[in-house]
């Protein structure tokens, strides 16, 4: 694959642990330039790995043997340094709270063919390429609920749960919850036990629904949410 190398950032360290995991994120910011600046200058003391512009450009900042600086506190089956374990790669997009705008088809497809050349180098399963807000939940929404999961899923490199979606009348109950927080510390996520309507376990949920149920983005789940956690549990086993 072609890189665009010109820029460099220093901000990495020495992994600790082997490559197991793909973080995708979103820039959060207004322009390229802008971006690339924030990544590469030591004062931020933030990077990643790639960065995959709207027009399909890839620019790699650093390389996949050193641990990059972009996932921060972050938790995922009771890993912590997420960034020892992990590939950062940014998808150029101003987010939640500029315009969110829609991911570009170039930029997909530039950054399928990383995700298909990284999985074969470093043996990643498809289970372990997330959003930051999945590691993240409290602090994060990215990529957020326009990333297309379902085209990676289409192209063999993700894991999407499928089932079939219920018109809904009523809403779980409480034992309904309790099996869906269980088997969402199953799939990965950092729950402690706490009350439903914590501001935890609201952004653990609305971070499972930007991934797995993107037509249904809400405090709390539906059945259909439920079911979706239910299905990953069930199939797949680590
Ligand atoms: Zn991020």
């Amino acid at each position: 694959m072609k890189f665009i190398t010109k820029y460099k950032s220093e901000n990495y360290d020495i992994r600790v642990g082997e490559i197991k995991f793909i973080i995708l994120h979103y820039t959060a910011m207004k322009s390229l330039d802008e971006t690339i600046k924030h990544l590469c200058e030591p004062s931020s003391k933030v990077s990643c790995h790639y960065l995959v512009t709207k027009n399909g450009e890839i620019y790699q900042f650093i390389s996949s043997e050193k641990r990059a600086w972009h996932a921060g506190d972050s938790y995922w089956k009771a890993i912590k340094d997420i960034n020892s374990l992990s590939i950062g790669i940014e998808l150029e997009n101003s987010g939640h709270h500029i315009d969110f705008e829609e991911y570009t088809s170039n930029q997909i497809y530039a950054l399928m063919d990383l995700i298909k050349d990284l999985k074969i180098q470093y043996n990643i399963k498809k289970t372990n390429i997330l959003g930051h807000s999945d590691v993240a939940p409290l602090r994060k929404m990215d990529p957020g609920e326009k990333f297309p999961w379902h085209i990676l899923e289409k192209n063999n490199l993700v894991y999407l749960p499928k089932i079939n979606k219920f018109i809904l009348n009523n809403s779980p109950n409480q034992d309904d919850i309790e099996k869906y927080k269980i088997n969402l510390k199953n799939i990965g996520y950092k729950l402690p036990k706490n009350d439903h309507n914590s501001d935890y376990f609201i952004k653990t949920n609305r971070a499972f629904q930007m991934h797995f149920q993107q037509d249904f983005i809400s405090n709390l789940p539906n059945f259909n949410t439920i079911m979706l956690a239910q299905k990953y549990v069930e199939e797949i086993i680590d």
